[in-house]
């Protein structure tokens, strides 16, 4: 498996830059893992997007699939449908608006599924909008992807072995509160080592922050720690 980063920053994203996205690719298939804002540009430099095998949204907040809602002029061009799975308890108006195109083919989560070669299950994580983390695996390698979402306790267990864990890590420290949507870096780490990760790459990040911060706060817990950053590739 190969995971290319199209976008990594929140809510918003840096000059020139995107909001969350990426690519997977395992041998001839691939997935799209959420379609921020800017994300569909950068796709269209690695692939067609009408190849998909599917997208997978953890959730519908629209720095993880505003770039949907122009997807769909594309897909609608070529004719073509492609399968997007979101948590199946949201029913937000950004649902309705994936669900009026013949573009997409909008469902919920199973517990498990197979797609692109892979096998996929999801779950339920802590944000203000229903979230899933994702975990996909080849059968030998395996990504755990957090989503949005504050500490989880049944993050420590669905992430646990992953041979690379992609985790929000939106705050640092000294700004997180109980209350917040997002982990800090510190907590990432806390998760990657309680899991017993592989590797831990930070995401979500903020554009406020140097990523060298983040980073250093979380491999003072998990060495294995980096922030990922455009155009990152990533062999699982
Ligand atoms: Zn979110």
């Amino acid at each position: 498996m190969q995971l290319t980063v199209l976008g990594c920053h929140g809510p918003y994203p840096c000059a020139g830059g995107a909001t969350s996205g990426y690519l997977l690719q395992n041998g001839d298939e691939s997935l799209l893992l959420d379609c921020g804002s800017g994300v569909l540009g950068r796709l269209m430099a690695l692939q067609d997007p009408a190849l998909l095998s599917g997208v997978l949204l953890t959730h519908l907040h629209f720095d993880h699939m505003s770039d949907m809602l122009v997807l769909r002029y594309y897909l609608e061009s070529r004719g073509k449908t492609l399968p997007v799975y979101v948590p199946k308890e949201d029913h937000s108006p950004q649902r309705a608006q994936l669900e009026e195109t013949n573009a997409f083919r909008v469902e919920a989560y199973p517990e498990t599924l197979e797609m692109a070669g892979l096998r996929l299950s999801a779950c339920p994580v802590r944000h203000p909008v229903p979230c899933r983390a994702l975990r996909l695996t080849d059968g030998k390698k395996t990504l755990v992807y957090t989503g949005d979402s504050n500490v989880c306790e049944t993050l420590t267990s669905f992430a646990a072995g992953a041979d690379a864990l992609l985790c929000d890590a939106a705050f640092l420290q000294n700004e997180w509160k109980e209350t917040a949507p997002h982990m800090c870096a510190r907590q990432a780490a806390e998760l990657a080592r309680d899991a017993r990760v592989g590797r831990l790459y930070l995401t979500h990040l903020p554009v406020r922050h140097d990523p060298e911060t983040l980073r250093a706060e979380a491999a003072e817990v998990f060495p294995q720690s980096v922030c990922v950053s455009p155009g990152m590739v990533i062999e699982i």
